[in-house]
C-alpha cells in the first residue's frame, strides 16, 4: 500500500493543523522526555518561539535499563496537553503498549512508534486502528525493506497517515551514537509515497553534529526533522547529552530557513 507508484504525488500527513509532506520542511522539537511542568513549558516555549510546527516529548520512555527514568507516563501526557494549550503546538508522543493506544490517542495529535518497537506488530496494528498520524521510527537493526513492511501494518488498517523516520542504525562506528543512514532517506522517498522524517538527535547523539546532519537530511529530501531541545540539558533525566540548547536550536532554524530560500 505504501509503494510510490500507487501515489506518485506523495502523501500529506496532518498532525493537528500541521501538514507534513507538502514540500516544506517541518520541524518537531522538544525535550526527549517530559520531566515536569516547568521544564516542559520552557522547552515548548523555545520550540514555538523558533518556529517548530509541533512539540515532541516522551511521557512513556523505552529505556535500555529498567533502573533509568521511565517517563512520567499518564501524568506526562497531561503535561503535554497543557503545553499544547500553552503554545498551540500539536503534540507528538511515543506509545509503547498496544493496551495504551486508545488512551494516548485520546490526548495526542500524533503517535510515535520508537525504534525498539518498529516490529511490534500488535502495536502497529493498534496505532493503525486509532486513525491518528503515526511517526514510525526505523529500528536500529532493521533494513529499509523491513521498515517499509512495518509501515504496511499501519496502512493495512486503513490509516495512510504514516511518516517514516530515519533515526540511525547500529554499525561498527561508535564515534556517533548511531550511524545516520542518509541514503535511506532518499531511498524511502523513492520507494514510498509516505513522508520521511529524520531524527538527527537520537542518531548522532552529539549536539554539535545536529545542525550539519539536519542540513544533509534536508538536502536528501527529508520532509521533517525531529529535534531534541532542552533548556537545561545537563539536568535532563533522559538523553540530555544530545539536546540542543535554545540558542543553538534558534541558529539551526535560521539556517534551515535560508536553505529553504535557496540561500
Ligand atoms: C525518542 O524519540 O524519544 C526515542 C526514544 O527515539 P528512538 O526510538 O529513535 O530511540
Amino acid at each position: 500500500l505504501g509503494r510510490r507508484e500507487l501515489r506518485p504525488q506523495g502523501t500529506v500527513v496532518r498532525i493537528g493543523e500541521t501538514s507534513v509532506g507538502d514540500g516544506s520542511l517541518s520541524v518537531f522539537a522538544g525535550p526527549c522526555a517530559v520531566e515536569n511542568e516547568q521544564q516542559l513549558l520552557a522547552c515548548a516555549d523555545v520550540a514555538a518561539h523558533y518556529g517548530s510546527v509541533g512539540l515532541r516529548g516522551g511521557a512513556f520512555k523505552p529505556r535500555t535499563s529498567p533502573y533509568s527514568f521511565q517517563g512520567l507516563k499518564w501524568a506526562g501526557l497531561e503535561l503535554l496537553a497543557e503545553a499544547r494549550r500553552h503554545t498551540g503546538l500539536p503534540i507528538l508522543t511515543e506509545v509503547l503498549d498496544p493496551r495504551h493506544v486508545e488512551r494516548v490517542a485520546a490526548t495526542a495529535d500524533g503517535l510515535q512508534i520508537g525504534a525498539r518497537n518498529m516490529q511490534n506488530f500488535e502495536l502497529l496494528t493498534e496505532v493503525g486502528k486509532s486513525g491518528l498520524p503515526v511517526v514510525l521510527k526505523r529500528g536500529f537493526g532493521c533494513t529499509v525493506d523491513e521498515t517499509l513492511a512495518a509501515a504496511e501494518y499501519v496502512l493495512a488498517q486503513g490509516n495512510d497517515q504514516v511518516i517514516l523516520c530515519e533515526r540511525g542504525i547500529r554499525t561498527f562506528e561508535h564515534a556517533t551514537r548511531f550511524t545516520l543512514d542518509i541514503s535511506a532517506v532518499a531511498l524511502m522517498k523513492q520507494r514510498s509515497h509516505l513522508p520521511v522524517m529524520v531524527d538527527p538527535s537520537h542518531s548522532v547523539g552529539i549536539p554539535a553534529l545536529v545542525e550539519p546532519v539536519s542540513m544533509a537530511a534536508a538536502a536528501a529530501g527529508a520532509d521533517a526533522l525531529l529535534i531534541d531541545v532542552h533548556v537545561a540539558p545537563e539536568q535532563a533525566l533522559c538523553d540530555g547529552k544530545q539536546a540542543l540548547l535554545p540558542d543553538d536550536f534558534g541558529s539551526l532554524m535560521g539556517k534551515l530557513e535560508l536553505l529553504a530560500m535557496g540561500l
